[in-house]
């Protein structure tokens, strides 16, 4: 690795293999950082890495041994890390009728983000060696209560109890952790609507998508923490 490499700030994108967090590991590599591309699939990931001269991990964000793993590797790598992008998601079932629902749904996609917490806790130890650290922790505004309640957009929320609730949670624990840990800038994004295999293809393209994200990752030193932040403005809770 080069002198000027190893001086580059550091990036770690959850599943960059593909979607918004491809085009957020692209676009934090294009602004001069050391990206590390973690992948469940190591065949799309080489492929994503190769291509953005990025480092590759193999992570599950719901296995405790393969972000330990990953952990390690990127200390013994150079120890230190200055921007987390908590990215990986599930949007589990849509059900047409609610009474199908099941417990075994919501386990399903709550444990995906579980995984924003087991990712945390691992890479706080290296994101605390760094000057600026950042984390940025992948919402939806469908996890907005503010947006819920509001009754133009009534249809959007339909069927998503699941996947909703799920944000939801990410956004109070950003909130949470952002108080708590004051020396690291802790926000939540929300991508909107964005063209990938999560949303059939639906929505703006992945470039809008990871506006809100990079704005987070890439805010000047003593910016703002705590906040949920879309690609116009803030994002109402
Ligand atoms: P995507 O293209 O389907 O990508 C989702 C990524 O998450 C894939 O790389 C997937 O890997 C990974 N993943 C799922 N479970 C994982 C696990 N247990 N461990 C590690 N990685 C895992 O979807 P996307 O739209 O880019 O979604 C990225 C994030 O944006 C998600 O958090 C999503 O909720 C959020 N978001 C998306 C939209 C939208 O409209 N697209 C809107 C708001 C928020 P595998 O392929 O191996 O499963």
């Amino acid at each position: 690795m080069s002198t000027e490499s190893l001086r580059a700030p550091v990036a770690l994108v959850t599943s960059a293999d593909k979607g918004i967090g491809l085009e957020t590991a692209r676009r934090l590599a294009g602004a001069g950082y050391r990206v590390y591309l973690t992948a469940r699939s190591s065949e799309r990931g080489r492929a994503a890495a190769a291509i953005l001269g990025a480092q590759l991990l193999e992570l599950d964000v719901t296995s405790d041994q393969s972000v330990r793993h990953a952990a390690k590797s990127v200390e013994q790598a150079g120890g230190h890390l200055d921007v987390l992008v908590n990215n990986a998601g599930i949007t589990g079932p849509v059900r047409d009728d609610p009474h199908d629902y099941t417990a075994d749904d919501m386990t399903k996609v709550l444990l995906t983000k579980v995984g924003y917490i087991r990712v945390i806790h691992a890479f706080l130890p290296l994101l605390e060696k760094s000057d600026d650290p950042r984390i940025v922790n992948v919402s939806s505004g469908l996890g907005s209560f503010t947006r819920v309640h509001d009754r133009s957009r009534t249809g959007a929320f339909a069927g998503t109890p699941i996947y909703a609730a799920s944000k939801a949670a990410i956004n109070m624990m950003t909130v949470q952790f952002a108080s708590l840990l004051p020396h690291i800038r802790i926000n939540a994004a929300d991508p909107g609507l964005t063209a990938t295999d999560l949303s059939s293809g639906q929505g703006h393209s992945v470039h809008d998508g990871t506006d809100a994200i990079i704005a987070c990752a890439l805010a000047a030193p003593g910016g703002r923490s705590g906040t949920f932040a879309g690609r116009d403005g803030t994002v109402p809770w």
